[in-house]
């Protein structure tokens, strides 16, 4: 039987919109130019297009290493094992270590999609030992945070038989399009349901309404919970700071609206909305050229400018 082809279909997710929002050529790279850049027969833009995808700056590098921990605590957790803090930074350190070596030898330039790439290798930044040791800390600061945190009490003690999946890609359909949240931890409480997004950025994410609105209508489709029983907590790992937020029907009204037009936004530039292909000349590169400082795209985008 012969396989199915992979397809480059349209989904949406905040962090999608995000992009699209912050520079259309940039959204361009990252779900349309990129595609098939993983073959090994690709011309040689494609590929480059594909590695660029995978950078990552320091910071976001270091978030994603503190949700991977803190899910394997959860996992550790939910599979009835008592997760050791010592043990969760020890593995913390290791991967940090690993992935730091392998970025700043170039070992990404042969498998992107495993091998970390930082930005502040590829782009050959300097960055002092004292301020990747003091990324480290944070990290570690952040991991001890969470073994601290109320919120983990409070979840054991809601029992972890009620805890709900952790740090999986999840989806729903909405008007025939899929789409994609990532909610950190959630678990039921009293008639409720508790969800828990961990942040580790010093930014406050001023407007969370759409990221909220998105987690209440996954929660009220895969649990059939209603808006006025979720409760969402923003809960920061570095800062220490915890946004609570009660659900309520308005937050899925907002979602919806925003999801609707935003997708309107991105379909509207497709050259075939049906097979979900774009040409690159119909996005526009943004004219705000501070915002390309730290865009991982820039080596193929503006290979001539100085930053
Ligand atoms: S370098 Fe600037 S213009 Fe080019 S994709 Fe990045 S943000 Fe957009």
């Amino acid at each position: 039987m012969k396989a199915a082809a992979f397809q480059n279909t349209f989904s949406w997710s905040k962090s999608r919109d995000e992009l699209f929002r912050e520079c259309h050529r940039k959204y361009y790279y990252d779900k349309y130019g990129f595609w098939e850049g993983w073959r090994r027969d690709a011309d040689p833009e494609r590929r480059e297009i594909y590695l660029l995808k995978q950078v990552k700056s320091r910071r976001m590098w270091m978030g994603e290493k503190v949700h991977a921990a803190v899910e394997n605590a959860l996992k550790t957790l939910m599979g009835g094992a008592e997760a050791s803090r010592e043990a969760v930074i020890q593995e913390l350190t290791d991967v940090m270590r690993r992935d730091f070596r392998l970025s700043r030898a170039g070992a990404y330039e042969g498998d992107p999609k495993r091998v970390t790439a930082l930005f502040e290798h590829v782009y050959a930044l300097p960055v002092s030992d004292e301020e990747w040791v003091r990324l480290h800390e944070t990290a570690v600061r952040s991991v001890q945070e969470f073994f601290a945190s109320d919120i983990l009490k409070r979840a054991r003690a809601a029992g972890i038989e009620h805890w709900l999946p952790v740090e999986e890609m999840q989806s729903f359909s909405f008007e025939g399009i899929p789409v994609y949240v990532k909610l950190d931890f959630a678990f039921r409480e009293g008639g409720g349901i508790v969800i828990v997004d961990w942040k580790t950025g010093m930014g406050e994410d001023v407007d969370v309404t759409v990221q909220l609105g998105c987690y209440a209508l996954y929660a009220s489709e895969r649990w059939a919970a209603r808006p006025r029983d979720i409760e969402a907590i923003e809960y920061n790992l570095n800062t220490r700071s915890i946004k609570r937020v009660e659900i309520v029907e308005a937050h899925l009204e907002w979602a919806r609206h925003y999801i609707r037009n935003s997708v309107q936004a991105m379909r509207k530039m497709l050259a075939d909305p049906q097979a979900n292909t774009a040409r690159i000349e119909d996005f526009e590169r943004v004219s705000d050229r501070t915002k390309c400082k730290w865009c991982n795209f820039r080596r193929v985008c503006l290979p001539d400018v100085t930053f």
